[in-house]
């Protein structure tokens, strides 16, 4: 089957996954999207493809070499963003893209204009929605490079590979699915995640996280009679915002600048809550952030001379980059790979947080690496079929680098 044949058959199945939810997978479509890629995996010979009751998809490719290699592992996510509807994606191919304003359904345009990059796509082939849906890209593009990967193993069985093994994740986009993976059904000396944008970025710091809930206390009053007495909680919480740093919000940040964002703020005169998500990536400069939270806090309360407002800080992830400093390799060598295709490797440090991140934290230290998809998270997303491509290119590469170590008995870990 082709890459994007595979890839569009994903986009039909609904994976958005939903952040209200308590169960994992947080939406049953995962499921149907897990077992399919099962089907796919034993068609492909993959006999031990697996799916347990979380929704993860494990799968083994043995060894064909008998020297020793290092156990490498894939993984991309099954689910997609709430951000925008996932459901009747209508994705379709463009072949031999003109580089003009791309018509996607009447009225509806991605325009060179606002999306300047589209001009170097000129002659490319590309799958795009008809602009009332996300495409799913992110990261149905990661599942299909791998199962082409997969494939190409498959019907070239001289190729040397060391052990591999591949896993589908549920709900990277609410940040938790990850955190049930069965790492005894995962066993792997590192790995890399394939949920990024183009073929030469290579990702292996992302933020670190927090947020910050706060609960305002006021004490309401008739407004006529408020003088002196009234306590209004959301003038608290407007108070509050306002005195966080303007340069820090979200709107007016990029690249490696950090943020505290306004995700809520709701109430009344009497009680009001607002939260925030604090980002940045160096964890120094994040706790500085954090304690900005709590110097206002208590500015606020000895202001008042009553406790007026409550502050709950949690830290939630952290860049994965301290987990690689003694093993760049595992970068360095995924940059050989996209090297030896002719491009030159950019380092883009992630804006977010990824399921590398976390598996990092749990001891295998997971990189992430391009899908050739654009504009994720919107009615505007595209993927560029010869990324995809490109990609099982690069996987090639990397598992002949690693072999190549194998052969040399050159063991960096
Ligand atoms: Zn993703």
């Amino acid at each position: 089957m082709k890459i994007e044949e595979r890839f569009i058959n994903y986009t039909k199945i609904d994976t958005t996954s939903d952040p209200e939810s308590n169960t994992c997978p947080s939406t049953p479509d995962q499921f149907v999207l897990a077992d399919m890629l099962v089907e796919e995996l034993k068609q492909l010979g993959v006999e031990d493809a697996r799916r347990d009751h979380n929704g993860f998809v494990y799968g083994t490719i043995e060894s064909n070499v008998d020297y020793p290699c290092d156990v490498v592992g894939f993984l991309a996510h099954l689910d997609t963003s709430d951000a925008t509807s996932g459901k009747d994606i209508k994705a379709r191919i463009i072949r031999d893209y003109d580089g003009q304003d791309i018509l996607l359904s009447e009225g509806i345009y991605t325009r060179v204009n606002d999306y300047p990059f589209l001009k170097e796509l000129k002659g490319k082939d590309l799958i795009v929605t008809d602009g009332t849906t996300l495409l799913g890209g992110d990261d149905k593009a990661g599942i299909a490079i791998i199962m082409d990967f997969v494939q190409f193993l498959h019907h070239n069985p001289e190729i040397r590979h060391g052990k591999m093994m591949v896993c589908f994740t549920p709900d990277e986009e609410i940040g938790r699915g990850i955190l049930n993976i069965d790492l005894s059904q995962f066993v792997v000396d590192y790995a890399y995640t394939l949920d990024g944008g183009p073929v030469n970025c290579v990702t292996y710091e992302n933020f670190n996280a927090a947020s910050a809930s706060l609960t305002f206390y006021g004490n309401s009053i008739h407004p006529g009679d408020a003088k002196n007495k009234m306590i209004n909680a959301v003038q608290l919480a407007v108070d509050f915002h306002n005195m966080l740093p303007v340069n820090q919000r979200a709107e007016f940040t990029e690249k490696r600048e950090g943020f505290n964002h306004l995700q809520i703020i709701q109430g009344d005169c009497q009680k009001a809550k607002s939260s925030y998500i604090i980002r940045n990536h160096d964890l120094d400069l994040l706790h500085q952030q954090m304690r900005h939270f709590e110097l206002i806090t208590m500015h606020m309360n000895e202001m008042h001379n009553r406790h007026v407002v409550e502050l709950q800080l949690k830290e939630t992830y952290y860049n994965m980059k301290q987990c690689l400093t003694d093993k760049m390799f595992i970068v360095e060598q995924a940059a050989r790979a996209i090297e030896q295709l002719g491009y030159t490797v950019e380092y883009d440090p992630i804006r977010g947080g990824t399921d590398g991140a976390h598996l990092s934290f749990m001891g295998v230290a997971t990189p992430n690496l391009g899908t050739g998809g654009r504009n994720c998270h919107g009615n505007h997303e595209l993927v560029i079929i010869d990324e995809m491509k490109e990609m099982v290119k690069v996987l090639t590469n990397l598992i002949n680098i690693v072999v190549e170590r194998g052969v040399n008995n050159d063991y960096s870990k």
